[in-house]
């Protein structure tokens, strides 16, 4: 825990310098190797840790209060590496997961066109067609974070079947176009952009999941688990850690600190509740989609809360509170299933309150 709070403080500090789309948290990656956190869900017997569900909830939600950059393109790696861990590919498993505790190697994902980006579309984003000795991918990936700084991308696509795979795409593999990043509202160092995929041909030995219909379902995971709420959780109490700065100065902010900084500790405490949680579905009025709500909710809500404390001053670029602000709609976009998204649209009109008490995805 002594090496996470010492890390916590590093990211702390640099977190400000990962404005650009020429910048990368390369040095940051690199601590968290230092500190074992690249090694979080890899199995013992590679070198990992494989630190528990409640763990994992506890330590992004720490680390996204001191940098969400370098903590999301965490998430990412973290994603990738969940589905190689799960798959049945023990030879892959044996090659990848090894290189991946320390930061010697990136892998990270691209899989949101199979769960929540372009999911109107008549045809499939990325098609792919089986061929003797493996597969042939056509297509283009939208979204990956670090896809340039990437050895391998987890991605997948859809057979004319209608089945899907998933697997482990190497960077060197030939057809595969990288874009530049894309610029962006906030989070520009993530280096996120889209993939092309030009006859790219992988091997059967690079399969991890498939063929199957909704293969996401069976690389665990998927959009708008409970980590993705302890990021925007963590995000709500850095700006209510702003707040409280500023409140220091001017008691008078107190009677808006108090709820935020209550609420934020709530949500957290629900959300730890969920994630130790055997039941299935969860106890009470607990659910993925409320608290991914509410916490979308804390992450908007406190971090307008501190620039408007912060007046003009927060206003003027490289202020925190203007950086919290722009991060907090990235929650709105990112990994966000259509009944989350639908909640906090109908909070913005005013049609249903922000779900402290419960929560009705109808309403
Ligand atoms: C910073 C960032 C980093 C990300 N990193 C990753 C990553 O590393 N890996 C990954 O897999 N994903 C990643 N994502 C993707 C993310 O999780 C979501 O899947 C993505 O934000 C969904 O947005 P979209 O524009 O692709 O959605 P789409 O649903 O494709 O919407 C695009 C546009 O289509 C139109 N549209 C939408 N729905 C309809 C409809 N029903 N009918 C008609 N028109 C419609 C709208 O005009 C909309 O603007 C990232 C996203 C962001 C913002």
């Amino acid at each position: 825990m002594d090496s996470l709070n010492e890390l916590c403080g590093q990211l702390r500090d640099q977190a400000a310098t990962l404005g650009s789309v020429d910048a990368w948290p390369g040095e940051q990656l690199g601590a968290m190797g230092g500190a074992g956190v690249l090694g979080w869900l890899i199995p013992q017997e590679f070198g990992g840790s494989d630190i528990s569900a409640a763990e994992l909830v506890s330590g992004y939600e720490q680390l996204a209060a001191a940098c969400l950059t370098s903590t999301f393109v965490l998430t990412q790696r973290n994603a990738a590496i969940q589905r190689i861990v799960k798959s049945g590919n023990e030879e892959l498993k044996k090659e990848l997961l090894p290189e991946l505790v320390d930061h010697s190697q990136f892998v990270t994902v691209g899989i949101s066109h199979l769960t929540t980006s372009r999911q109107h579309w008549k045809q499939p984003t990325v098609a792919v067609e089986m061929l003797d000795g493996g597969f042939l991918l056509n297509g283009e990936i939208p979204w990956v974070t670090g896809g340039d700084r990437a050895d391998v991308i987890v991605t997948g696509g859809t057979l004319a079947n209608g089945r899907q795979v998933l697997l482990a795409v190497e960077k060197c593999c030939e057809g595969l176009e990288m874009r530049e990043p894309v610029s962006m509202l906030a989070l520009n160092a993530s280096r996120t952009g889209s993939i092309g995929l030009n006859h790219v041909f992988v091997p059967w030995t690079h399969l991890l999941h498939g063929p199957a219909e909704n293969v996401m379902q069976q690389g665990g995971g998927g959009a708008g688990t409970l980590t993705t709420s302890a990021l925007a959780i963590g995000h709500a109490a850095n700006a209510v850690s702003l707040l409280r700065a500023e409140t220091e100065r001017r008691p008078e902010l107190n009677e808006i600190l108090e709820p935020l900084a209550s609420d934020v500790a709530e949500v957290s405490t629900h959300l730890h509740e969920a994630v130790t949680s055997d039941e299935n579905p969860l106890p009470g009025h607990l659910t993925a989609e409320s608290l991914r709500h509410r916490s979308n909710s804390l992450a908007l809500r406190a971090s307008q809360a501190a620039l408007a404390a912060s007046k003009g001053a927060g206003f003027v670029t490289g202020h925190p509170a203007g950086r919290l602000v722009a991060e907090a709609m990235f929650f709105l976009v990112w990994s966000c299933p259509q009944p989350v998204v639908m909640a906090n649209l109908r909070e913005f009109a005013s049609v249903c309150s922000t779900g402290e008490e419960s929560w009705d995805p109808g309403c």
